[in-house]
């Protein structure tokens, strides 16, 4: 299957690298909310978030931090968004797990917001439980 991110990381696509290791690679995005927005991506292809075995997403986590640190500072950024979209629902559309982080500056105008909702009588009980029986640990 083709993915944009695994030719990035076989160097058979060109991408602006922020940092690599053997697990991890990190590249500015081609379509950047604000410029410096970066990405965070395994080297193995995992389709999404949940696929992502524990160890590999650790150290994932560990470099999104460090990275954050480097748009931060290097950016001289007012804050920051990290985000991950997973399924087409929520927005994904390069099917190979990545995290986003999006320098943002108090005059960028982005409201990244949503509608929000209200629960009904009881609702917020039911929807808890139906989470804490799901959860695998
Ligand atoms: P998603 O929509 O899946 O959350 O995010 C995918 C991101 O990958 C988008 O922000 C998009 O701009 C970025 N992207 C897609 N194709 C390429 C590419 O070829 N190179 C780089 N550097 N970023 C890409
Ligand atoms: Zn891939």
């Amino acid at each position: 299957m083709k993915c944009v991110f695994c030719d990035i990381v076989q160097k058979t696509a060109k991408a602006e690298i922020l940092f690599e290791d053997e697990k991890i690679i990190s590249f500015l995005d081609i379509n950047p909310f604000n410029v410096g927005h970066s990405l965070v991506i395994p080297k193995t292809h995992y389709e999404n978030f949940l696929e992502v075995p524990s160890d590999i997403f650790g150290e994932m986590f560990v470099v999104v931090q460090q990275l954050t640190k480097g748009v931060v500072t290097g950016l001289n950024a007012d804050g920051y968004n990290i985000l991950s979209n997973n399924g087409r629902a929520a927005g994904q559309s390069v099917f190979h797990c990545h995290f986003h982080i999006i320098p943002r500056f108090t005059t960028d105008g982005y409201k990244f917001k949503m509608d929000l909702k209200k629960y009904g009588n009881g609702e917020m009980n039911m929807i808890a439980e139906k989470i804490k029986s799901a959860i695998p640990f």
